[in-house]
């Protein structure tokens, strides 16, 4: 993965911790998940030679091993800008530091903005793992359908029979459209869904998801050359 370059965003973080779920009298705040698949991701994708920047980032927190991942708001925008609570600001704070970042790196390479999100939903169904493109970006598309078939082979080869629906569908999302990097925005799950929260709470599971997001963008890295 040498030369290529991924700008990861974990969904909410600073004064807002996105979705939130419950296991007990534990609460799930899904800036907290997000963030630490985020890392493992990234992680991942540095072992494999890329360069990675997080977007978001706690100055105090880095991968965590718990179970229930404490909720913080200290979370800062690249490179140490302090995060604010309107959505349009905050979107556009991350927009802007991942432009800047593409821009002062001008050579043309294999750059990719990958957001990660676990939102809860008002279905009482679980969700697969889904993934979202702006409409008409082909590296989008390319990206988020590799990512999902990846993701695919690994429920069908670690848990056959499972089957498994995520889907890779268009939105017009304000961070999708004004990156200058092709984007993909990525639902983990449903955070309020007992199903779904195994996959979040358990830091094997965590990081497997980090190795499998990994192996999808390495795919659609060969494919690109
Ligand atoms: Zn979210």
């Amino acid at each position: 993965m040498k030369g290529t370059v991924f700008y990861l965003v974990s969904g909410h973080g600073g004064p807002d911790p996105g979705a939130m779920g419950k296991i007990g009298k534990n609460i799930l705040c899904e800036d907290e998940y997000a963030y630490d698949i985020t890392l493992r991701f990234g992680r991942e994708l540095l072992r494999h030679g890329a360069k990675v920047y997080f977007i978001v980032r706690d100055p105090h927190d880095g991968i965590r091993n718990e179970q229930y991942l404490q909720s913080s708001t200290d979370e800062v925008c690249y490179p140490a800008e302090e995060i604010p609570l309107n959505q349009v600001k905050r979107l556009k704070q991350r927009v802007d530091a991942i432009n800047n970042l593409y821009r002062s790196e001008p050579i043309p390479t294999y750059k990719r903005c990958i957001e990660l999100h676990v939102d809860a939903r008002e279905t009482k169904k679980n969700i697969d793992i889904f993934f979202y493109y702006h409409p008409g970006s082909r590296p989008g598309e390319r990206l988020a359908s590799t990512m999902r078939n990846a993701i695919e082979r690994k429920y069908q080869l670690k848990q056959p029979g499972r089957g498994y629906n995520g889907d890779v569908s268009t939105r017009a999302l304000y961070m999708l459209e004004k990156t200058l990097p092709s984007a993909v925005f990525i639902e983990l799950g449903n955070i309020n869904h007992f199903r779904d929260q195994q996959r979040l709470i358990y830091e094997n599971n965590r990081q497997a998801l980090a190795k499998w997001l990994c192996n999808g963008v390495i795919e659609d890295f060969k494919k690109s050359n």
